[in-house]
């Protein structure tokens, strides 16, 4: 058995694992794990190594951790080069990533600078090959060989997924979480395996520990409240998967006195979750029928382009939740260029920004202490959409994070205690931080980059009742 790692190894992006072996009968087989892309980055560059996939392994099937772009946005080009592989995930993935990978191939049609790596039609074929699997049942793909996936945290529907390949038995956590969110619960894969052979996990904060969810509420409670005392509107730009749902449970507990005014992809996300309430954090699950979990008295659904003029027209202070997390996409940037100029307004900041995006060049700008701006300095601008704007307006960070810490990973993998462990989907620089101090715990990890692959003795694992550490072949 071999896994080589597509994508997602070394980097964040393009997350794509190809396990490659035989299934009982000896007939050559292939397993894919993830097959997304990298955002934010141009034409084929986003793709993860797809062109060396060997015809001598046919693929049994692509298994989803979850719906973000970096996970599924490759599949409908996979596809057209490989046609009629079974796309497997939760039904919350399904329906998320019609939506994600719907839109994105709307985005390439209408940028003419960049490839088309898909059309709408091609992912509307992705759709019609997706099976939906259940949580923790146990799925077999071939003869010997079966997939579980179980709750990983991190987004609605998340899983991580335990392959088992004549009894050796590789864990792939995806992007998980190990403190419960308020959508959804943490990562329960723990519960379910003991000692695997082999375990693949994410890294992307490996080398921090992530403030209390709660503190970082509290904390943007508080700058929301200072704003709209001092006559302003504060703009949130948010993914519009979990981030913004987190965030508007917490809008709707405050109650601050003030209009949320919800616009873009956010509206159409909330609805899927409450379109899967088995997959909700418990507290949710059992609100009566008909009861919207994301809507408020003070909850405002933006439709249409008046009504985002009027919002910024008038000068009642109010909070807009808009998609488009990074400024670059969305509905968000509409909104920005008035609030950017604006001293008595704020962008919060609330998720990951890739340096590149207009987000990132104001997180550079982000007051970590609370403070205005105030004043227009030359290099306070940002651009957005080919405008410049000056910075007028406070700009704050908040850290939430879907993702396991330090700490997270490094418990859950002294709770999981596997012989091999492969640390994925993270900086380079991070990850060795977080193998080290794995080591110092006395587990070796190895660090694989974009490209690599290892063959797996398989008889190693299968001799040696204790569990063996040297058995990779680069
Ligand atoms: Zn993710
Ligand atoms: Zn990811």
């Amino acid at each position: 058995m071999q896994i080589k790692f597509l994508g997602g190894a070394g980097e964040v992006g393009a997350s794509c694992i190809l396990i490659e072996t035989e299934d009982r009968h000896g007939r050559p087989i292939g397993l894919m794990l993830d097959c997304g892309i990298r955002p934010g980055v141009e034409g084929d560059k986003k793709l993860p190594v797809l062109a060396g996939l060997r015809e001598a392994y046919p693929l049994k099937g692509i298994f989803i951790t979850h719906a973000h772009l970096d996970h599924t946005g490759a599949v409908p080009y996979l596809l057209k080069l490989y046609p009629d592989i079974p796309v497997y995930c939760t039904r919350p993935t399904r329906d998320i990533m019609d939506v994600l990978l719907t839109d994105s191939a709307r985005l390439m049609a209408l940028d003419t600078d960049s490839s088309l790596l898909y059309t709408e039609a091609d992912v509307r074929y992705t759709m019609d090959l997706v099976k939906v699997i259940e949580f923790n049942t146990q799925v077999k793909i071939a003869p010997d060989i079966y997939i579980r996936m179980m709750q990983a945290g991190h987004i609605l529907g998340a899983s991580s997924i335990l392959v088992e390949i004549h009894g050796i038995r590789t864990l792939y956590t995806g992007d998980y979480s190990t403190q419960s969110m308020k959508t959804v619960g943490p990562q329960m894969f723990t519960h379910f395996v003991t000692s695997p052979d082999i375990l693949i996990t994410e890294g992307t904060y490996g080398d921090s520990v992530n403030p209390s969810v709660n503190t970082e509420m509290d904390r943007l409670a508080d700058a929301l409240r200072q704003t709209m005392e001092a006559g302003g509107k504060v703009l949130i730009p948010a993914f519009s998967v979990g981030r913004s749902q987190e965030l508007l449970l917490m809008l709707r507990k405050r109650r601050l006195d003030a209009p949320v005014y919800v616009d873009g992809m956010i509206q159409t996300m909330n609805l899927i979750h409450e379109a899967n309430p088995d997959f909700l954090h418990p507290s949710l699950r059992f609100k009566s029928a008909g009861e919207s979990i994301f809507s408020s008295s003070t909850f405002f659904q933006v439709r249409s382009k008046q009504q985002r003029s009027a919002i910024l027209e008038s000068t009642e202070p109010c909070i807009i939740l808009s998609s488009g997390g990074m400024l670059s996409g969305g509905t968000s940037s509409f909104y920005a260029g008035r609030i950017l100029q604006d001293e008595k307004s704020m962008i919060a900041l609330v998720g990951h920004q890739s340096p590149c995006t207009p987000g990132g060049r104001l997180l550079e700008m982000a007051v970590s202490e609370a403070g205005y701006v105030g004043s227009d300095i030359p290099e306070r601008t940002v651009d957005i959409g080919g405008s410049i704007y000056p910075v007028r307006c406070m700009v704050e960070k908040y850290n939430f994070s879907a993702h396991a810490d330090r700490n997270g990973i490094l418990s859950t993998v002294e709770t999981l205690h596997p012989s091999t462990v492969f640390l994925v989907h993270g900086e380079a620089s991070i990850l060795q931080k977080l193998a080290a101090q794995l080591k110092s715990n006395g587990s070796d990890a190895l660090i694989p980059y974009t490209g690599d692959s290892f063959q797996i003795n398989e008889q190693n694992y299968r001799q040696l009742s204790l569990k063996p550490k040297a058995v990779l072949l680069p």
